[in-house]
C-alpha cells in the first residue's frame, strides 16, 4: 500500500464535476483580475467564518503581512508570536519592518504558552500573533484578556485552521484580523496559492482591499503605496466550489484522527490533546515519540510519507540570527522539534489506510522496545 501525505487528486475526482464548469466559466468570462468569483467568494467565506469583512489575497504570507501593514506596524514596533510556527508567521512581521517576540508553546496544545505572553510585552509591544496550529486553535479568551490589559492588537494566524472552532466560534471572528492560506495542501486548498483576512473593521478591510491591489480603488489612481497581492478569479472559483465541502472535509479528519488515537492509546508515544475548548480540524496529525527519525525511514520503506511541521523552530533559523535568540531559550519548542512526525491526514484517508499505518508504528514502537530489553529478560 503506498499512503501519500495528502492526496490532492483524489480530492479533485470528487469534485471535477462541479469545479471543471466553473474555471472554464472563468476563462469564458474572461474576468481573470478582481472577477465575479473573487468577490463572490470573499463574501461566502466572510459568512462561513462569521465575519463582516473577507478581502481575497494571493497567499498566506500576503494575508498576514497586509494585515501587519494595515495597522501601521513596522520599525520599532514588536509583535508576540510563537517559536514554533511555520516561518511565513515570522516573516509577516519582520517584511513589514517590526521585530518578532518569540513565546514558547504549551507543552499539551503546541500553541503559543498564554501564561508566558506577559513577560514577553515591552512599551514597543503592538499586537499578538496567536497560530492556530495544526488546525487547533489558541487559546484565545487568555490571549484576548492580555491584550485587553496592555492595550494590544490580535491577529489570528488562522493558515492551518479553515473552519476550526473556539467555544463554538469561527477561527477568524476572535482577533482584531485573520490571515488564512488556501494553499493546495491545507484543509481549504485552491489549485494554486491564495488567501484571505477576515475582519469586522471596515476601515482596515477598505484598507487591506487597497494595498493588495498596488494602493487603487479607482483605475490609476493611487491613494496609497501599495503591492500586488489580489487573489486570482480562477482560484476564487475552486475555492467558491470547494467551500460548502470543507465541514464534510474536516470531520473526515476528525474521524481519521479518532481512529489513530484508538489505534495508537496503548503504545509509549504522545497522541494530539484537543483542549476541552477546541474543535479541532487536524490540518496535521503530530504526535512525539523518541527515535523519530528511524521511525520515518520505517515508515518511509512501507509506502507510508510523513513529515516534520517544524524541523527547526524560529529561534534557531539562520535567517532570525539578528534576532539575538539562542538555544536553550524555548525548551518545549526545542524539545518537541525533536520528537514530533506528522503521520498522513485528509478527508479521503479511510480506516483501512489509518489502520495500515497504525500498525506501521506499532511494529516499529514494539520492535525497538524488544532491541532495547535487558539481555536476562530478552533470554527468559
Ligand atoms: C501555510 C502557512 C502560512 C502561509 O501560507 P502561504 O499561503 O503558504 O503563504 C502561514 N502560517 C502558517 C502557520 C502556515 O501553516
Amino acid at each position: 500500500m503506498e499512503i501519500p501525505f495528502v492526496d490532492l487528486r483524489s480530492q479533485y475526482r470528487q469534485i471535477q464535476q462541479e469545479v471543471d464548469p466553473a474555471v472554464l466559466a472563468v476563462m469564458q468570462r474572461g474576468d481573470f483580475i478582481l472577477g465575479g468569483a473573487v468577490t463572490e467568494f470573499e463574501r461566502e467565506f466572510a459568512a462561513y467564518c462569521g465575519v463582516a469583512h473577507c478581502v481575497g489575497v494571493d497567499s498566506g504570507y500576503s494575508a498576514l503581512e497586509l494585515i501587519v501593514r494595515a495597522y501601521d506596524i513596522g520599525p520599532g514596533d514588536e509583535v508576540i508570536t510563537a517559536a514554533n510556527t511555520f516561518i511565513a508567521t515570522t516573516l509577516a512581521i519582520s517584511n513589514a519592518g517590526a521585530t518578532p517576540v518569540l513565546v514558547d508553546c504549551d507543552p499539551l496544545t503546541y500553541n503559543i504558552d498564554a501564561t508566558q505572553i506577559e513577560a514577553a510585552i515591552t512599551p514597543r509591544t503592538k499586537a499578538i500573533m496567536p497560530v492556530h496550529l495544526y488546525g487547533q486553535m489558541a487559546d484565545m479568551d487568555a490571549i484576548r484578556a492580555i491584550a485587553r490589559k496592555h492595550n494590544l492588537l490580535v491577529f489570528e494566524d488562522a493558515a492551518q485552521a479553515s473552519g476550526a472552532r473556539y467555544k463554538g466560534r469561527m477561527a477568524g471572528s476572535l482577533g482584531d484580523a485573520a490571515g488564512f492560506s488556501f494553499y493546495p495542501g491545507k484543509n481549504l486548498g485552491a489549485y494554486g496559492d491564495g488567501g484571505a483576512v477576515t475582519t469586522n473593521d471596515p476601515a482596515i478591510a477598505e484598507k487591506i482591499r487597497l494595498l493588495r491591489n498596488i494602493g487603487q480603488k479607482v483605475k490609476y489612481y493611487h491613494e496609497v503605496k501599495g503591492f500586488n497581492n489580489r487573489l486570482d478569479t480562477i482560484q476564487a472559483a475552486v475555492l467558491r466550489v470547494k467551500l460548502p465541502h470543507l465541514n464534510d472535509w474536516n470531520a473526515g479528519r476528525r474521524r481519521a484522527a479518532a481512529t489513530y488515537a484508538a489505534l495508537l492509546a496503548d503504545l509509549p508515544l504522545v497522541t494530539p490533546t484537543t483542549a476541552d475548548y477546541a474543535e479541532h480540524i487536524f490540518h496535521l496529525y503530530v504526535i512525539r515519540m523518541a527515535d523519530r527519525d528511524a521511525l520515518m525511514e520505517e515508515l518511509k520503506g512501507k509506502g507510508i510519507a510523513s513529515g516534520l511541521h517544524y524541523p527547526i523552530p524560529i529561534h534557531l533559523q539562520p535567517a532570525y540570527a539578528e534576532l539575538g535568540y539562542r538555544r536553550g531559550d524555548f525548551p518545549v519548542t526545542e524539545a518537541y522539534a525533536e520528537e514530533i512526525v506528522s503521520l498522513p491526514i485528509f478527508p479521503e484517508l479511510d480506516d483501512e489506510k489509518v489502520a495500515y499505518v497504525a500498525e506501521a508504528v506499532r511494529a516499529f514502537v514494539l520492535a525497538r522496545a524488544a532491541e532495547k530489553m535487558p539481555e536476562a529478560v530478552a533470554a527468559d
